[in-house]
């Protein structure tokens, strides 16, 4: 059974152009390799670099080729931490787990980590501790459970007057809003192929030449000694042409998404009593973040399954048991609605009649869920 996907900010489906890319590619070697095949390989690596350089307003020697999105968020938070002389760093409550365990993990080890606030609209507010030199200041473009845009413009700008080099979390944002890495001024900024139809393991670190970050990883001195580890050219490939294609849709695909979540959400509110809705109106037109109180987010997602639906709590779940999302709690939700929350994410192949689909049956699901109770 082909399940209808509502869950596009975990990962979205591959594009046809980055599967034929990535076939295409997939017998090319080292780029390291100082022969004939090596140079093929390293030209495909360095179009790729041009291609997402180009599409991202900076210069290919800034974009750094990691595993993973989570990856790309270590070696910037972790490595101009490491970077600097300084002991202080600036970030928020509502970090995805690749910064926050980072800024955490500093913490823990003497790091004197400062947290701005968040508002009750789940949007970050910049206060005076940018305004203090720092090793690092970070936040996320957007939020990955509710959707929300972040002031990233006034943090960087604010951040960098004051001369912390400042880390960017795009993870959500890259593929679905323009980005342009020069004219926004951070100093790094992560993002994740998986995100906008490229592969799976498969990151993008931009990273300016100065600040840059001390790596993590010691080896043979790839991607500018930043990252290293040979390359995946097949999947550097694939990235570029699925990122062109994403930016070449945008637009259009912006406006497609709203008015598919404005149906969602107008056929929530008018079939479902007592809704929460945790998505501000300034947020990733994919994003729909809820809570139904007296229904358990599991119980949610478990019947939603049940019923050919793929969607999330939003939250990540340790050893299976759903926690209270951190971000909710941020944002001053109460625990008990926390824990009833469920995130839908539209993505590229989300038709109306999914959207239809998935609004015969959630009213049913509410009750059954409200009707087993909380845990
Ligand atoms: N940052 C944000 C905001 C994300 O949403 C994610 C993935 O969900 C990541 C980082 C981690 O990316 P990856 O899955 O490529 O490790």
């Amino acid at each position: 059974m082909q399940q209808r996907y509502f869950d596009h900010a975990a990962t979205t489906p591959m594009r046809q152009v980055a599967i034929e890319t990535w076939v295409a590619h997939a017998q090319f070697g080292n780029a390291g390799g100082q022969y004939a095949d090596g140079r093929a390989a390293r030209s495909v690596l360095d179009t790729a670099r041009e291609t997402i350089a180009e599409l991202l307003g900076c210069e290919p020697i800034e974009v750094i080729f990691t595993g993973s999105g989570t990856e790309a968020d270590n070696l910037a938070v972790r490595g101009l931490f490491a970077a600097s002389e300084l002991n202080t760093l600036v970030a928020t409550p509502i970090e995805h787990p690749a910064v926050k365990e980072s800024v955490e993990a500093l913490g823990s080890t003497g790091a004197q980590v400062h947290l701005l606030e968040v508002g009750r609209d789940g949007v970050v507010i910049p206060d005076e501790h940018l305004d203090n030199p720092a090793a690092v200041a970070t936040c996320m473009w957007a939020n990955n459970e509710t959707g929300a845009i972040q002031p990233v413009r006034e943090i960087v700008e604010r951040a960098t007057a004051a001369g912390t080099p400042v880390h960017v979390d795009a993870v959500q944002v890259v593929g679905h809003r323009a980005v342009d890495f020069h004219a926004l001024g951070a100093t790094t900024l992560a993002a994740s192929a998986h995100k906008f139809g490229g592969p799976r393991g498969m990151g993008l670190l931009l990273a300016k030449r100065s600040p840059a970050p001390k790596p993590l990883l010691l080896g043979g001195g790839q991607e500018r000694g930043l990252r290293s580890g040979t390359v995946d050219v097949a999947s550097a490939a694939a990235t570029a042409a699925a990122l062109r294609e994403a930016v070449a849709e945008m637009e259009a695909e912006q406006q497609r998404l709203a008015t598919l979540r404005e149906q969602l959400l107008d056929g929530i509110r008018s079939a479902i009593d007592e809704v929460l809705v945790h998505t501000p109106e300034d947020s990733l037109e994919g994003h729909v973040h809820l809570s139904f109180p007296g229904a358990e987010g599991d119980s949610l997602i478990m019947l939603l399954d049940s019923r050919g639906f793929a969607a999330s709590t939003g939250s990540a779940c340790a050893n299976g048991v759903n926690r209270a999302s951190h971000v909710l709690l941020a944002m001053g939700v109460q625990e008990k609605e926390a824990r009833a929350a469920l995130r839908l994410t539209l993505g590229r192949t989300t038709t109306e009649e999914d959207v239809q689909a998935l609004l015969r049956e959630l009213p049913e699901i509410v009750n059954l869920a409200r009707a087993a109770g909380m845990a």
